[in-house]
């Protein structure tokens, strides 16, 4: 009897709509997210590349001044094992034995195309123990460092990527590509070079050691921040000295900016094996990171020699060089990377994404309305095959569909059925005195008593014009007499007002029939029983209620 409200009927359809616009607009996000994933991750694998590029241009430039620093090694050592008797090489033992005593010297030969040796004197090495003029060796040292001083000629300063290129010797002498130009500017150097920590630590380190890389230092003349690469000279199991090659910032920093590749955006840096800045290209650009930051990028560098690492909204990469002790950094921040290509199919993306997204709302709302419009449209038309309009009661075919399902419930339940069957009396009469309008309000309120009287499980149709039917389940025959009785004393009660003046009354007759009496369940010949007893009312003086007979 209860209809079920609009909303609740409505509502199934409308949040199937609302799943699937959900379900594509998830589907949508995705695919976009996944989209600018893959954008991302390319122009990274781009950027790396790039980088690697640029590495392997460094690593080509450095590599031209570690194969000669080798070389010289070689030469160096085979000179020390065969050393030449030749007549210049006599005239430099003799002006060395003149010299050795005197603070500061230079010894030049009188040949084109020589570099002078530069030393110190006896008294001056013996501050420093690592330091000797061990007789036995030292005119082997003396006749290899001339013949290393004519090669030395061939170092151009100018052109080298190195800027200098020089021989320390434990036995106070040094050559270097750029000679000191006076005599007071010489044991200075000499004592700067064996102070260094890379000298030294030779010292400590017997066997010939491939090529040392220093961290970045402060040039002692002016030269500004450089690298050293060193390697010990040894023979015989005895350390002789050093060949070192220096590396300076701006040198570094020009070869940086000729190697830069095109689509490399953001700074790049030079870092020593301490992975401090040695040089750097577009620094200005880019952002400092926090201490914290730095300090995650340096123990992941230590961990991976190539990497990339996301940072405070910055992207770095990284990679380890391979013949120079250091690290090549990339590092851009998302301002940078968004200005380029990356940025432009981002912001493309994120605006198909966004218009898609508007449509989809607007597609969302016209069919939310147009499956909202529908759904009422089919419920009104439920309602209306199965009720009727004027009098709000289960049609005759809808009732007596309810009538079946509840006798098979209740023969199932043998539960008693009981069926009453309503009829207005003298209605034809009512029509012709009131009019039609003031019948279809009688009506009305015949079928508003019939409502209010049953219970919820009670089933009440419009069976003809001004017929009605109840089907009371689980209810005994003397029940539905109460109930047919309390229906036909409320009507009898009221009367039906025509206009303010004007006001009729109308009666009901009813026929009662019950399952338990019968024996029966059968929708038909129950309806027929109390159709039967109706008339039995009316020819009985009408306005009553008949339950046997
Ligand atoms: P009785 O006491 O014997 O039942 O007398 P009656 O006049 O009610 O007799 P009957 O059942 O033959 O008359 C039914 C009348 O009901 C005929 C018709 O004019 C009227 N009627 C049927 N349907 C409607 C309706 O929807 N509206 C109105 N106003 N009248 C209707
Ligand atoms: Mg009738
Ligand atoms: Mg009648």
């Amino acid at each position: 009897m209860a209809v079920l409200p609009l909303s609740v009927r409505t509502l199934r359809p409308v949040l199937r709509v609302h799943l699937l616009f959900l379900a594509v607009f998830l589907f949508s996000s995705f695919l976009t997210w996944r989209e600018l994933q893959t954008l991302k991750i390319n122009y990274e694998d781009r950027q790396r590349a790039a980088l690697v590029d640029m590495q392997n241009g460094l690593e080509r430039q450095f590599q031209e001044s570690l194969d000669g620093i080798i070389y010289y090694r070689r030469m160096f050592t085979y000179a020390l094992a065969h050393p030449l008797e030749a007549e210049h090489a006599r005239q430099v033992l003799n002006d060395f034995q003149r010299l050795r005593y005197q603070p500061a010297w230079q010894l030049r030969l009188d040949l084109p195309r020589s570099m002078p040796i530069n030393g110190v004197s006896d008294s001056w090495l013996a501050k420093d123990t690592l330091l000797q003029r061990d007789p036995a060796r030292l005119d082997d040292e003396l006749r290899a460092a001339v013949e290393f001083s004519f090669i030395m000629q061939f170092s151009d300063a100018e052109t080298d990527f190195h800027s200098r290129f020089w021989y320390t010797s434990r036995a106070g002498f040094y050559i270097s590509s750029r000679p000191p130009h006076d005599l007071t500017t010489l044991s200075q150097s000499y004592a700067t070079m064996v102070l260094r920590p890379w000298f030294r630590n030779m010292a400590t380190q017997p066997q010939p050691s491939p090529l040392h890389w220093s961290g970045v230092y402060q040039g002692a003349e002016d030269e500004g921040p450089m690298l050293t690469v060193s390697t010990p000279v040894i023979s015989n199991d005895y350390w002789y000295g050093a060949l070192a090659m220096d590396f300076t910032q701006p040198r570094i920093a020009a070869l940086l900016s000729k190697m830069r590749h095109s689509a490399l955006q953001g700074s790049v840096l030079l870092l020593d094996n301490m992975q401090q800045p040695v040089a750097s290209l577009n620094a200005a650009g880019s952002k400092a990171l926090s201490a914290r930051a730095q300090r995650q990028l340096h123990a992941q560098m230590a961990r991976q020699p190539q990497g990339a690492l996301r940072l405070e909204n910055q992207f770095i990469s990284w990679s380890r060089l391979k013949n120079v002790d250091g690290y090549l950094l990339n590092q851009q921040t998302l301002a940078q990377g968004l200005r380029q290509d990356l940025g432009r199919a981002m912001l493309f993306m994120l605006t198909m994404w966004l218009l898609f997204v508007l449509l989809l709302v607007l597609a969302h709302q016209v069919i939310v309305r147009l499956v909202q419009r529908l759904s009422d449209l089919s419920a009104r038309l439920e309602y209306r095959a199965s009720y009727d309009g004027l009098t709000r009661l289960l049609n005759r075919s809808a009732f007596f569909e309810r009538f079946r399902a509840e006798a098979a419930r209740c023969q199932q339940l043998s539960a008693p059925l009981a069926v009453i069957q309503l009829d207005i009396d003298h209605f034809k009469s009512v029509n012709d005195t009131w009019g039609h309008q003031a019948g279809d309000q009688a009506l009305m309120r015949v079928a508003a008593i019939i409502a209010q009287t049953v219970r919820r499980n009670d089933v009440a149709g419009r069976v003809g014009g001004e017929e009605f039917c109840v089907v009371l389940p689980e209810t005994s025959l003397a029940e539905a007499e109460n109930v047919a009785e309390r229906m036909r004393q409320r009507l009898a009660d009221k009367t039906i007002l025509v206009s303010a003046s004007r006001a009729f009354r109308v009666t009901l007759s009813a026929g009662i029939a019950s399952s338990e009496e019968q024996q029966d369940y059968q929708v038909q010949r129950l309806h027929a029983e109390a159709d039967r007893r109706l008339y039995l009312a009316k020819s009985r003086g009408r306005n009553r209620v008949i339950s046997a007979g």
